[in-house]
């Protein structure tokens, strides 16, 4: 039915190409291009379906056209990092081809995520008649599904959301980051941030926790983090008080960023190193294991969901809607473990959905604002199925 072009062979874009070449009603030829070639070339040896590899460097739009201009894709998913983000839309607005991603731009030389520079771009995709969907992983991806959903089918008017992030899984290494380790440690040093009654509210990097009973895992102490959706999120749904997002960490992994941290080895600021720049955060990737490699030896779960108050029919509601994602099952399926699967999975189902013509618009869109039925189905249907909690509502009735 269509043409798909990945671009980044990593922990997600391996993820990506696996769920795509499952699907080959939907995706009838594949395309995965990266930096590395080789590693276009270890993912394509896993599959068992015949797909295209090529090398690109994202960065250049030009390279990215060439490559379009010669597969001919109807729509590109963006799996390699955030700071590709507008090089990779410039080149789709100049052919022509759809465009997700699942991470929102960030400039490499300051550490603050916005979706301001691809919202810029909603016009110019208007007038060509294309759509970008941006934030189409699981946080963001799945979690404003969740939201769109909840307010469609469960509220009347949503009060507040929580967004929580459990990763209670081991990959027994003493230190390492489940997606790309610059863009993770750029985030969790950040503020932290979130919305309640009409303005932004800032906390220091990781200084709030509460404990969060997760189901199939259990009490987690959870931190509150500035996180991409939130952005879109108090936009998108409508009369919202509050909103927040917390990931859980373990003292292990806390531990070890507070030593990174007071030694510099965080810093994105260039430094003089024996005659040469290098920028220490950069550097650090280079020494922690890929996220691509870490699931062979991976055991335990994710829990991910949406703690959401509002109101329905005049009474107070609770819901905690949530997936569990279990890392063994992500490697014996697909090779990689949760946190690149439960990023993957979704991106592939966007993609689905666009080029099936079931999510369909002109313009630049975050997730939440496309009908989440579809999107919500096809969770189930490929990996991610998600389950409903009601919870004891802690609002007052209207
Ligand atoms: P990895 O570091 O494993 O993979 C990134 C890939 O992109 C690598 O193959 C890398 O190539 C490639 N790449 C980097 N720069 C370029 C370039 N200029 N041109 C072509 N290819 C390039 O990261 P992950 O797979 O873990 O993460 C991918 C993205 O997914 C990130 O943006 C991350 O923020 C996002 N993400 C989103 C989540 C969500 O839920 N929404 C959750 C987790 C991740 P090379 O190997 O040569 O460096």
């Amino acid at each position: 039915m269509g043409r798909v072009l990945i671009i980044g062979a990593g922990g997600v874009g391996g993820v990506v190409t696996h769920k795509c070449a499952q699907v080959p009603g939907v995706f009838s030829e594949i395309c995965l291009a990266s930096r590395s070639l080789e590693k276009c070339q270890r993912i394509q040896q896993a599959l068992n379906r015949d797909i295209q590899i090529a090398k690109v460097d994202a960065d250049q739009p030009s390279d990215v056209v060439r490559l379009i201009q010669s597969f001919k894709p109807q729509v590109l998913i963006n799996a390699a990092l955030p700071y590709q983000d507008l090089s990779i839309m410039e080149a789709c607005l100049q052919t022509g081809v759809h465009y997700i991603d699942t991470a929102n731009y960030e400039h490499p030389d300051e550490a603050k995520f916005s979706y301001h520079w691809q919202w810029a771009y909603h016009d110019r995709f208007k007038e060509r008649g294309i759509m970008a969907l941006l934030g189409c992983g699981f946080d963001p991806g799945v979690t404003n599904v969740f939201c769109a959903w909840a307010q469609k089918q469960h509220f009347d008017w949503i009060q507040n959301i929580d967004i929580l992030d459990c990763n209670a899984g081991h990959h027994g290494h003493a230190f390492a980051t489940n997606f790309n380790p610059e863009i993770n440690i750029r985030e969790i040093t950040q503020p932290g941030r979130y919305w309640e009654d009409g303005r932004w509210i800032e906390t220091a990097p990781l200084a709030m926790q509460m404990m969060h009973d997760y189901p199939e895992i259990g009490p987690r102490a959870s931190y509150l983090l500035y996180h991409e959706e939130l952005e879109s999120l108090v936009k998108n749904i409508r009369g919202l008080k509050r909103i927040r997002f917390f990931m859980t960490f373990s003292e292990s992994y806390l531990m070890h960023l507070r030593v990174l941290q007071n030694v510099g080895l965080t810093r994105i600021d260039p430094v003089d190193f024996e005659g040469q720049k290098i920028v220490p955060l950069k550097f650090l990737k280079t020494l922690l294991p890929e996220p691509s490699t870490l699931g062979k030896h991976y055991t335990g779960k994710t829990n991910i969901g949406c703690q959401i108050e509002g109101i329905k029919d005049g009474q107070p509601r609770s819901l905690y809607i949530y997936n569990v994602c279990d890392h063994a099952e992500c490697y014996r399926e697909v090779g990689s473990q949760a946190v690149s699967y439960t990023t993957g999975v979704p991106a592939m189902i966007g993609a689905k959905l666009m080029l099936t013509g079931q999510w369909h618009g002109a313009g630049v869109f975050n997730i939440e604002q496309l009908d989440p039925a579809p999107f919500m189905h096809d969770l189930n249907l490929y990996g991610l199925p998600w389950s409903v909690k009601e919870l004891v509502p802690q609002l007052v009735p209207a």
